[in-house]
């Protein structure tokens, strides 16, 4: 995928100043925000097309870079740079939540006391290789801690309203001074909200939030091997007044396959075949994944141990791009370990007429020479 011009992505000029860009970016973020477009990935993108934009032009050096060598001039440069992007919301709020924030508060602007967006959480979800392949869809039980609806989430018994603590006198950090440094913590008492319970709320005990347990139904696109990671938007943990909710990512983890050996979208599979049908060649069936259904291949004679055939588009869906990996069949050539009579009189028939030296007599023949030799 071609990336687009940067000053294009936010609709600027090549010489415009840092307030200009901002003033751009600014326009374009809160058009596409995540929060106003949920669900909605083509915003998703364009967010993170001009986020990444901005984060090139907002800095001289990346700046300077990009005007001389264009996006090429910015590979290696570390975050922002080209293929770099940003890989989740969170980088970018934390990044610019500044920007967010001052305007409408909204995103990942972490004020003490004010909106706070829930954290992101992590499911593991283990799929078959068949799931994998094919893609399925599956309904997770998710615990999520909702704001108490007794309380409003402030955690204060309904009537009375959580009081400034007085240990951090709502600072929400402590001082300690050591030598002649001054140290900050989190306050101990107040956990860094900056405020006291003196009543709390007896339904949550105080937390503010309650457990329950939801069904999120995650489609699982065909082609997803393990290590994948789905993002589901705003399934994590519930954000606190108001703020919206974290994200849900659920990592893949995919049983190998008992048939074949998967490499990406590619499947390989090993095959054995007597070395007669190596040499004069035969056909065989091989299974594939459409509904297990044996496919005919055709060796060529004069096959040697380790030779493939490649079976195009037969292998797994790519889940990036289009189309699919390939099948690779691999043949184990096979050596009988026992003749009988007759097909060691043939094959020696064979070996004098190739002119290729043997040794005559089997096993039982030689143990006879020795014995009466
Ligand atoms: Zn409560
Ligand atoms: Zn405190």
């Amino acid at each position: 995928m071609s990336k687009r011009d940067y000053y294009e992505v936010l609709g600027v000029s090549k010489g415009a100043t840092g307030k200009e860009l901002k003033k751009a970016y600014r326009k374009l973020a809160m058009k596409h925000h995540p929060d106003r477009n949920p669900g909605d990935s083509d915003a998703e993108q364009k967010f993170k097309e001009a986020s990444e934009a901005y984060e090139v032009l907002s800095d001289p050096d990346k700046r300077a870079l990009y005007d001389q060598f264009g996006h090429e001039g910015l590979r290696g440069a570390g975050a922002g740079g080209p293929g770099a992007g940003f890989d989740s919301m969170d980088d970018i709020f934390s990044q610019f939540g500044d920007i967010f924030g001052d305007m409408f508060g909204f995103g990942g602007q972490r004020r003490r006391g004010g909106p706070r967006r829930g954290a992101d959480m992590r499911y593991d979800l283990e799929l078959s290789f068949e799931e994998a392949a094919f893609g399925t869809s599956k309904k997770l039980t998710i615990p999520r801690h909702v704001e108490c609806e007794t309380c409003d989430g402030s955690g204060a018994k309904p009537g009375t309203s959580p009081t400034t603590c007085a240990t951090c006198k709502g600072r929400g950090q402590v001082h300690h001074r050591q030598g002649f440094f001054t140290l900050s913590s989190t306050c101990p008492h107040c956990k860094g909200s900056g405020e006291q319970i003196s009543d709390p709320c007896t339904e949550c005990g105080g937390k503010g939030k309650t457990r329950v347990d939801r069904e999120v139904e995650v489609q699982v696109p065909a082609g997803v091997d393990s290590g994948t990671r789905l993002r589901l938007r705003q399934e994590g943990e519930s954000g606190s007044r108001g703020a919206p909710p974290g994200d849900l990512y659920v990592f893949l983890q995919v049983q190998p396959s008992e048939t074949y050996e998967r490499d990406g979208a590619d499947l390989h599979l090993r095959k054995e075949i007597s070395f007669v049908q190596a040499a004069l060649g035969c056909e065989i069936e091989v299974p594939t994944l459409e509904d297990d259904a044996e496919e005919t291949i055709t060796v060529e004679p004069g096959t040697q141990h380790g030779d493939t055939k490649v079976l195009k588009n037969e292998g797994i869906a790519k889940i990036q791009g289009s189309g699919r990996g390939n099948l690779t069949v691999h043949f184990d050539v096979k050596i009988p370990t026992k003749l009988s009579k007759k097909q060691r009189e043939l094959l020696e028939a064979f070996a004098e007429d190739a002119d290729i030296p043997f040794k005559s007599g089997g096993f039982f023949k030689k143990m006879k020479e020795k014995l009466s030799g």
